[in-house]
């Protein structure tokens, strides 16, 4: 009786430990995808960030200056903080 209970508890941390490390993955993943991306002013779609050309209406990107990546990027880091917050609540 003992063995299995044990035995319960190693297969639950076990699952738990594997949905830990995917959602782990998936918040990685999105960091990678959001600290890349700006919005197009012409369409308003999601491109890269160092993008010369929107891929969406194939309209001319100024390169951004040094002072608006960081205030893109200050933004994101603020939503990302707001979803590790989130993580850590789960
Ligand atoms: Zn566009």
């Amino acid at each position: 009786m003992l063995f299995i209970l044990i035995l319960m508890v190693i297969i639950f941390f076990a699952i738990h430990n594997l949905a830990g490390k995917k959602r782990l993955k998936d918040l990685q993943m999105l960091k990678a995808k959001v600290e890349k991306s700006r919005e197009c002013p012409d369409c308003s779609e999601k491109v890269q960030i160092n993008a010369k050309v929107c891929r969406y209406c194939h309209a001319k990107l100024a390169p951004l200056s040094v002072a608006e990546l960081e205030c893109i990027q200050t933004a994101y880091l603020k939503k990302l903080d707001r979803l590790d917050e989130d993580e850590i609540m789960s």
